[in-house]
């Protein structure tokens, strides 16, 4: 079986080096490597800041990230045989980790953003498995290590309809960001005009931050675009099931993985599914053996009833764990923190209307 690498100069950005990678998708991007089915494809990757956050980043920096370089991608990859309506199937065979990781909450980004407008960072270290941290004392953090953003080009139709359905949300108060030429790579032409910007994840994958796409899983994506066009950055070395402050253990990775298509089955999806065989972390930490829990239901502070509204459940399930946590000695700030690697909202119950349930689960193996 071939192999074939893609290796970065992780001390420039990506658009010193716009030949590795591209922080926008579109079907356009002309692929930086090709594969056949089967052949190992080596992608070295970038964080999420494109190197914009290290150890020596002051807070007040943080809190001036250009955010519009989110997120550099390494690819995209061609694989040999792969045409639209096919199914990708990508089995993740390692993640290597860095040695340094950093979480950091961005004004104007993060689930709880209108409570936490201040910028924060924490230093990771990275080793033998575990990150720990002077600014978080008292805990270690199992790596489970994913890639945050991996998935295939869009097609055109795809783009321009989430193109259409984004600027509709927009338009309606959401949170959504429209193509924007700022930072883009590649730079100008038609396609930085056109192309999605990667923050929320789609039918092709994307930011989809689901921490259980570790080495062993597979991920099943539909394709979109002759030769698929794959494509991965963002990794985590650990997240919670939430990434609440919008930002995980971020760190630079080498991914390894494999692809094989099935011909004609990717139609029938309607996003990306995954699949695997074993536990995807030690069992203590894949249901923790030890936890607290806080819950939230959807009442807001002036005892609004918000019927079946599951975001502010998980909200106030958060909530309630930062005020936990509290109690234990962390300020609110790195409470967030914790939170965002380290807890994993669950939807306890959908049905007992108006109030679903979420609840935030907290595994006591992480304290030292
Ligand atoms: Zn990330």
């Amino acid at each position: 079986m071939a192999s074939h690498e893609v290796r970065i100069d992780s001390s420039r950005p990506l658009a010193q080096q716009p030949e590795t990678g591209h922080n926008r998708w579109h079907p356009d991007i002309p692929a930086v490597v090709g594969c056949r089915e089967g052949d190992e494809v080596v992608l070295e990757t970038r964080d999420a800041l494109d190197g914009q956050v290290g150890p020596q980043t002051a807070v007040q920096q943080v809190g001036g990230a250009d955010l519009s370089v989110v997120h550099p991608l390494t690819g995209p990859v061609h694989v040999e045989g792969a045409e639209p309506g096919d199914l990708l199937i990508v089995e993740i065979l390692d993640i290597e980790p860095d040695s340094y990781g950093f979480t950091v909450q961005i004004p104007g980004f993060g689930f709880l953003r209108d409570v936490f407008p201040d910028p924060h960072k924490i230093d990771w270290r990275i080793a033998d498995g575990w990150a720990t941290s002077p600014d978080l004392s008292g805990v270690r953090i199992p790596g489970a290590p994913f890639m945050g953003t991996i998935g295939v080009a869009p097609s055109r139709d795809l783009m321009a309809r989430a193109t259409a359905r984004e600027q509709a949300a927009a338009d309606g108060g959401g949170l959504a960001l429209p193509p924007s030429a700022e930072g883009a790579v590649p730079a100008g032409g038609p396609i930085t005009a056109e192309a999605l910007r990667t923050v929320p994840p789609r039918e092709n994958g994307g930011n989809v931050d689901i921490k259980q796409l570790v080495r062993g899983t597979r991920l099943l994506l539909p394709v979109y675009v002759p030769g698929a066009l794959f494509s991965a950055g963002d990794a985590h070395f650990a997240q919670g099931d939430c990434e609440t402050c919008g930002t995980a253990i971020e760190m630079r990775a080498r991914l390894h993985v494999r692809f094989s298509v099935r011909k004609g089955e990717g139609s029938r999806l309607r996003g990306p599914r995954f699949e695997r065989d074993d536990y995807f972390v030690s069992p203590e930490y894949a249901a923790p053996r030890r936890f607290l829990a806080t819950t939230g239901i959807p009442v807001g502070p002036d005892d609004e009833n918000r019927a079946e509204d599951l975001t502010l459940a998980a909200r106030n399930a958060l909530l309630a764990m930062i005020e936990l946590l509290g109690e234990r000695g962390y300020s609110r700030q790195q409470a967030y923190a914790l939170c965002s690697v380290a807890v994993d909202l669950k939807i306890s119950q959908v049905v007992d209307a108006p109030n679903p349930l979420v609840s935030a689960f907290l595994s006591l193996d992480i304290f030292t």
